[in-house]
């Protein structure tokens, strides 16, 4: 049985498709025309957010039988499609919580103590002491939106840090929450309350521009707002009104309504502003993580 492996994957998950006696063809983002070619005779493709595996590659490929997306998102497989066809498609949702949560500390971290100001000072031959007087995190209140695997594990290192934690999700996990300490609570709530705001909600309709002007209105002047879940879960402009008019006191920032972010966006003018280029997952552990666990998935739907 053969797998086209047509992304970046980690030694260990081609190790797993390989012990399972699979015949991996490896081929890192060919083109879609190059794809095509390669697929006519594979039972599996692995791919990461590229290629894209459209309609007219799953035709080209009578023998698939299954797709693996190794991380989270499924924009770039006609999902529907190959399901209707009886291709499965599976992909790896749990492999970078951890990672995310990571960076999502890393972000309050380096808000709270303007850590990138500081260094940015710093190299300007600025020793910016008092401007860089910070809030410690200890006994603060930290809002986590979105309660599932990522909030779940950024709560429970809020926790382990001695901050109090206040939970909005629709779908509250009362065990989950007790675990963590938390506490659930209507989102005005949690914003009004919360030094420290973050996101991890998927972009759907209902959480499109959840953070808008209103509600970053209703946060605390000295609150800091993470966000790294999509960028479109927070409205930009206002969020840019919010930091230059100090209706909150700064933010961190792993994702954006428009990536990568524009060179000259207003976000990159300001002081109280942490950005990172969409790197939550990129961590080796991550990585390698969501490879194994889309090989062996692959490889349980290839042998039954
Ligand atoms: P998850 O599905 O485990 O959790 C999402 C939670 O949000 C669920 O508990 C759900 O009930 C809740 N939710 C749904 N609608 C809501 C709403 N209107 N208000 C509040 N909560 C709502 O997902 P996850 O694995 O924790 O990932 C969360 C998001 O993080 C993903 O959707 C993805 O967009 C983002 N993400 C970002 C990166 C990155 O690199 N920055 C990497 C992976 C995932």
């Amino acid at each position: 049985m053969k797998v086209l492996v047509a992304a970046p994957l980690h030694e260990k998950a081609l190790e797993v498709l390989e012990n399972a006696g699979l015949e991996v063809v490896y081929e890192e983002y060919p083109s879609q025309e190059r794809l095509l070619e390669l697929v006519g005779d594979v039972e599996a493709i692995i791919v990461r957010s590229k290629p894209k595996v459209t309609r007219e590659v799953i035709d080209a490929a009578p023998g698939l039988k299954v797709i693996g997306r190794a991380g989270v998102g499924l924009d770039n497989v006609d999902v529907e499609y190959a399901r209707g066809k009886g291709i499965e498609v599976v992909n790896s949702p749990g492999a970078s919580s951890r990672s995310v949560a990571e960076l999502a500390i890393a972000l309050i971290f380096n808000v709270a103590r303007k850590v990138a100001f500081a260094d940015r000072k710093m190299r300007e031959g600025v020793w910016a002491k008092k401007q860089a007087m910070g809030m410690e995190l200890e006994g603060k209140t930290l809002g986590v939106v979105g309660f599932g695997r990522i909030g779940y594990s950024v709560a429970k290192i809020a926790r382990a840090l001695g901050m109090e934690v206040l939970l909005y999700d629709p779908y509250p996990n009362e065990e989950r929450a007790k675990e963590v300490g938390g506490k659930f609570v209507e989102l005005e709530t949690l914003l009004k309350e919360s030094d420290v705001v973050t996101l991890h909600v998927p972009l759907i309709d209902a959480t499109y521009h959840l953070i808008n002007e209103e509600r970053l209105r209703l946060m605390k002047k000295t609150a800091i707002l993470i966000n790294a879940a999509r960028g479109a879960v927070v409205d930009t402009n206002a969020l840019v009104k919010a930091l230059q008019e100090g209706w909150i006191a700064g933010a961190g920032l792993d994702v954006y309504e428009e990536e990568p972010l524009p060179k000259d966006h207003p976000l990159t003018k300001l002081d109280n502003v942490v950005l990172t280029p969409h790197i939550g997952a990129s961590t080796v552990e991550a990585q390698m993580r969501a490879g194994v666990e889309v090989a062996e998935k692959v490889v349980k739907v290839l042998k039954g």
